[in-house]
């Protein structure tokens, strides 16, 4: 069990804190981190927080040489009576040791996971917006900050929670552009995994989507470059007929938090849902078939986005808004902000 530090104060606000529907996404940062440090010889230390400046990574460690480093994203929320809670936190602390694991770093605990983000909100409880305007979405990094360069596993790492606020994310509507030639992920490698070398990796992708007059892009399997895989850093939903499709968790893809709120959703209000692959093709012959309905893409960040066309500049797909995505967005947001009863599990 960790003891919180004593004497933490509350963060002051910038003085151009904007109004909260205007912060938009990590625009302002909170000015500390709540970190806690391993020891190859040592394990975890107490958890504790300093000036977000004060933490300095070393140039020539495995954390920038070799990208050793993994992160989640969640987010805290103000419920109607000014309670601040955390959705899902021990879900993201489990998806976080799945990471750690397979970059072969240490596990954070669950524990050292939650007090730090306990400690970072604690801190921060400015930042949290009022309910229903926005939320604080939390950055637990674990990183190698051994100074040495060797490949090998690092003998000192760092997990810290970096903070920012953020609006309400607006219900939108996104044209896509599925990506033949570059891809983020293949089987076998890190896509399961939240780690910043899959983001490196899918820059390029987003970049020739804007290009090419897109939103965002669609990342195709590796293999065939036909089956659908994520949007952007969103899993993927599509309504064909009377049916809800996901691609399946091959270790390609992030097994999202969201993802997995919106399934349990889905299957409480007895829609048929079903993870398979699917490929832009059948996709295509759906729609050709008029079968074609909503798809959405889902994320801790965005929430929930409507998909209006997928494209890879031969091929496209068009989808029909059938009035889904929308309740969806409104039932999560509920859920969230714990505006509902439902599923208080979810909120610590
Ligand atoms: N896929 C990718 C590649 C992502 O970066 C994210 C955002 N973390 C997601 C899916 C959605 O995951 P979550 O719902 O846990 O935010």
């Amino acid at each position: 069990m960790h003891t919180p530090p004593t004497g933490l104060y509350e963060a002051p606000l910038p003085a151009d804190w904007p109004e909260p529907e205007a912060l938009g996404f990590g625009r302002i940062l909170g000015p500390y981190l709540a970190h806690a440090q391993h020891g190859e010889d040592s394990g975890w230390h107490a958890p504790t927080v300093s000036a977000r400046s004060a933490l300095s990574v070393p140039v020539a460690g495995g954390g920038l040489q070799y990208g050793f480093s993994v992160f989640e994203g969640l987010k805290a929320y103000r419920d109607a009576d000014g309670r601040i809670h955390l959705f899902r936190p021990r879900d993201h602390a489990r998806r976080l040791q799945q990471s750690a694991q397979r970059l072969v770093m240490p596990e954070p605990p669950e524990e050292v996971f939650m007090t730090l983000c306990q400690l970072a909100v604690q801190v921060h409880a400015r930042y949290v917006p009022p309910f229903g305007r926005g939320s604080l979405y939390l950055r637990p990094t674990l990183y190698a900050e051994e100074d040495a360069l060797g490949f090998r596993p690092a003998t000192r790492h760092r997990l810290a929670v970096a903070v920012t606020p953020c609006s309400d994310p607006l219900p939108k509507s996104q044209r896509l552009w599925a990506e033949t030639e570059l891809i983020r992920a293949a089987p076998g490698g890190l896509g399961a995994a939240k780690t910043g070398g899959n983001y490196a990796a899918g820059l390029a992708g987003q970049m020739r989507a804007r290009a090419n007059g897109f939103d965002d892009v669609v990342w195709l399997d590796a293999l065939t470059h036909r089956e659908i895989a994520e949007a952007g850093t969103m899993n993927l939903f599509v309504q064909i007929g009377d049916e809800v499709v996901t691609p399946p968790l091959d270790g390609t893809i992030l097994a999202g938090i969201t993802r997995d709120s919106v399934l349990r959703l889905l299957h409480a209000d007895g829609v048929r849902v079903s993870e398979h692959r699917i490929t832009l093709d059948e996709l295509a012959a759906a729609g050709m078939a008029g079968q074609l309905g909503t798809a959405f893409g889902v994320g801790t960040a965005a929430r929930l986005v409507t998909i209006s066309e997928i494209s890879d500049g031969t091929t496209a797909i068009r989808f029909r808004d059938t009035g889904l995505a929308a309740r969806l967005y409104e039932r999560l947001k509920q859920v969230q902000e714990g505006a509902t009863h439902a599923l208080r599990e979810w909120r610590v």
